[in-house]
């Protein structure tokens, strides 16, 4: 057929397939996804929750509270005691460091909360998604 399509036919002469170069399939790849429906789930891979710090931070907790686990999106009223223990997540954590700013993204509405741990006070930042953010700027900066 051509050198980036090779169809492939068993012994009894049925197709069972068809084999594409890569360039081909880089071209195609979308529109056959698209049309049978799949979800490429490597397209826009989530960052993996930093745990890691999160566990960091609870080990050097020197705040005169408690460690806190609740999340509460003031946008959406998504809310839950301990977010590590849901599954799937309610809300996803984006950061956390060592001075006590730990991050979160709401799963139902993407807002942002921000849980600012200072020496004797807990602050909550929710800062709602905006999608335009991108797109306006592209504007602006496109030729
Ligand atoms: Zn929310």
């Amino acid at each position: 057929m051509s050198d980036h399509i090779n169809e492939l036919f068993d012994r009894d002469g049925n197709l069972i397939g068809a084999l594409l170069s890569a360039e081909a399939w880089t071209v195609v790849k979308k529109q056959v996804l698209d049309s049978l429906g799949i979800v490429d789930k490597h397209a826009q891979p989530e960052k993996p929750e930093p745990v890691a710090d999160w566990e960091t931070l609870k080990e050097y907790w020197d705040f005169e509270y408690p460690v806190d686990t609740d999340v509460t999106c003031e946008h959406c009223g998504n809310t839950t005691q301990d977010w590590a223990s849901d599954d799937p997540r309610r809300f996803r954590l984006t950061s956390a460091n060592l001075a006590g700013l730990v991050s979160f993204k709401c799963m139902q509405c993407q807002s942002k909360i921000v849980k600012k741990h200072f020496k004797d006070e807990l602050k909550t930042e929710c800062t709602p998604y905006r999608d335009s953010k991108d797109t306006s700027k592209e504007g602006r900066y496109s030729r």
